[in-house]
């Protein structure tokens, strides 16, 4: 049995394990990312994560895979441009000096291709070579794979899907655009969504008494009318880009992780119906909405998988580049 090292990077805290070559993980742990404290502290802190399970021994690691927030290039392993829960991080290094402290062969993508790495090696995405990956979570993170590999663009930023826009006269988003999906399916922007419809929540209210998007999602499904009409609202935009997407596209599923998308069976049927109506017929039919299935580890185990180049096949920057 092979084992590596995965790494999974993200604004709040770095997901640390040991996973074989079948996606088990067999060690795992996690640590606050202390952003706030700068890259060279945030670095530090993947090299003692990664120092403590090598110490912790027992099996042999054959290389380090590496998950990020932000656009990475792949080829370099460095951080082309951060996202702001990350300040400081472009440019980071990361491959480079992973490698020369670890001595093994170490790979480096974007958190999101990552997570379709996973659902193609162990996942919903195993019979198909052609899908998008949404993930809904504090933004909206996407991959779109085409023919077996990933789809990198001229920089290595190709799948920002949070960031299409499905309302051209909606509200400023962070990029300079108007009304991108990321406004109206991501956690934060639920619950803002949910706060500007007057929704007070149930009995579920969080510690802070904010509304959550879970809150919203459980109003939801519980049949509250506030509720039902901001989940209306979130469905028709990720059904509007959804439908561009297929356009596009032309894959055989849309994957969709994230907490939001914890919403279950009621949230991926009324995506698909509303999705079904904005898209051709001889185009709708050829492509399944469905969940992601490797949970919510699947950015570590996306992240490991980078080094087994019989499971990343057409994925393994080896190989796709
Ligand atoms: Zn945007």
């Amino acid at each position: 049995m092979s084992y590596a090292v995965g790494v999974d990077i993200g604004g709040t805290k770095i997901h640390f394990a040991v996973v074989d070559e079948e996606g088990t993980i067999t060690e795992q742990r996690i640590v606050p990312t202390g952003a706030a404290q700068g890259p060279e502290h945030v670095m530090q802190n993947v090299m003692d994560g990664i120092s403590r399970l090598m110490a912790g021994g027992g099996v042999s690691i054959d290389g380090i895979g590496i998950g990020s927030a932000g656009q990475i290039d792949c080829r370099s392993g460095s951080v082309s441009f951060a996202v702001d829960t990350l300040p400081g991080w472009t440019g980071m290094p990361i491959k480079q000096i992973v490698e020369r402290g670890f001595g093994l062969p170490t790979y480096v993508d974007n958190d999101v291709n990552v997570i379709a790495i996973a659902e193609k090696c162990f996942g919903s995405a195993k019979l198909f070579d052609h899908y998008v990956c949404l993930a809904l979570g504090t933004g909206v993170g996407g991959a779109i794979v085409e023919a077996g590999k990933l789809l990198r663009g001229s920089s290595g930023g190709a799948g920002e899907l949070g960031h299409l826009s499905v309302d051209f006269n909606g509200p400023r988003c962070s990029c300079g655009n108007y009304g991108c999906m990321e406004l109206y399916a991501s956690g934060p922007s639920i619950a803002r969504l949910a706060r500007e419809a007057g929704f007070k929540g149930g009995l579920q209210l969080s510690s802070s008494g904010e509304v959550t998007a879970k809150e919203v999602i459980a109003g939801w499904t519980e049949g509250d009318a506030l509720a039902g009409k901001v989940m209306d609202t979130v469905i028709r935009a990720l059904a509007a880009a959804i439908a561009g997407l297929i356009h596009a596209f032309n894959p055989q599923a849309v994957i969709i992780g994230g907490g939001v998308a914890e919403a279950g069976e009621p949230f991926f049927a009324a995506l698909t119906e509303q999705t079904e109506a904005r898209t051709s017929s001889s185009m709708r039919n050829d492509c399944r909405i469905m969940p992601a299935s490797v949970g919510a580890n699947a950015g570590v185990i996306g992240a490991a998988a980078q080094v087994w180049p019989f499971n990343t096949g057409a994925f393994g920057k080896r190989v796709a580049l």
